[in-house]
């Protein structure tokens, strides 16, 4: 008989292959990325009523095969994420965050910090509202960014060193914030509260409450900034970045 492993983790994508079957795109934090194939998933329900849906956490056999993809045995759910009531904002950002995991997740590739963070996110878009999605989005990139190592220290003032509590500019993305003593206070300095709320998503992904951010000309310098990390380590345009740009559109 083949051999048989356990592997644990969250289903970041579903390609639907053949008549019946369904290759799934699984994160996890000891191997990183594994596709592995569901045969006969679509056929029926009954097949891997443990869950293999999108966005759950899941603990699954697999078995390798001989040159192909191995094998899904059998599965079972530790965590639904999102589910059948969940709003399309939060599908949206639900999918903003399994794309970022696609883009920056490595085959055979441990990385816990990646892991922590796709978990905490998808935690976090179970509770937010349609109405408040620029924070939580804020909250989920400044996490991503962190896990990957390029988010600048946002703690201390990229000229003089020394602490941003009190506000801070963000004029360069790379190298973070100029704080009040260096820079005078402008429309796009950041407030304490706003300095307040980066610094704690890249101190603990997605965790903390997030309230609502009131739109500013500071807030869309940060967005601006954040965009541009981004760029850095996702080049290309996602889909849900997309969908959900759309959304934040009407956000007052
Ligand atoms: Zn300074």
């Amino acid at each position: 008989m083949p051999p048989r492993t356990r592997l644990d983790g969250i289903v970041i994508r579903q390609q639907a292959i053949a008549e019946a079957d369904v290759i799934l795109s699984l994160v996890s934090a000891d191997e990183g990325r594994a596709d592995v194939l569901a045969r006969g998933a679509r056929k029926s329900s009954k097949r891997f009523a443990g869950g293999i849906a999108l966005f759950s956490e899941i603990s699954a056999v697999i078995e390798q095969g001989r040159g192909h993809l191995p094998t899904l045995v059998e599965s079972s759910l530790h965590a639904a994420f999102l589910h059948m009531a969940s709003s399309y904002g939060q599908l949206t950002l639900a999918s903003y965050v399994v794309e970022l995991a696609a883009c920056a997740s490595q085959p055979s590739h441990a990385d816990p910090a990646l892991y922590a963070w796709l978990r905490a996110s998808l935690t976090l878009v179970e509770t937010v509202s349609d109405a408040h999605l620029r924070a939580p989005r804020l909250a989920i990139e400044m996490g991503f960014l962190q896990a990957l190592g390029v988010c600048p220290d946002l703690q201390a003032c990229s000229q003089c060193g020394q602490d941003t509590a009190a506000g801070g500019t963000w004029q360069d993305a790379d190298d973070g914030l100029v704080c009040t003593r260096c820079l005078h206070a402008n429309p796009e300095t950041l407030p304490p509260s706003l300095v307040r709320a980066l610094v704690l998503w890249t101190l603990a992904p997605a965790e903390p409450p997030v309230d609502p951010l009131p739109p500013s000309a500071a807030l869309r310098a940060t967005e601006k900034r954040v965009a541009v990390l981004l760029g850095h380590v996702v080049p290309q345009t996602l889909r849900s970045a997309v969908a959900l740009r759309d959304l934040l559109r009407f956000e007052a």
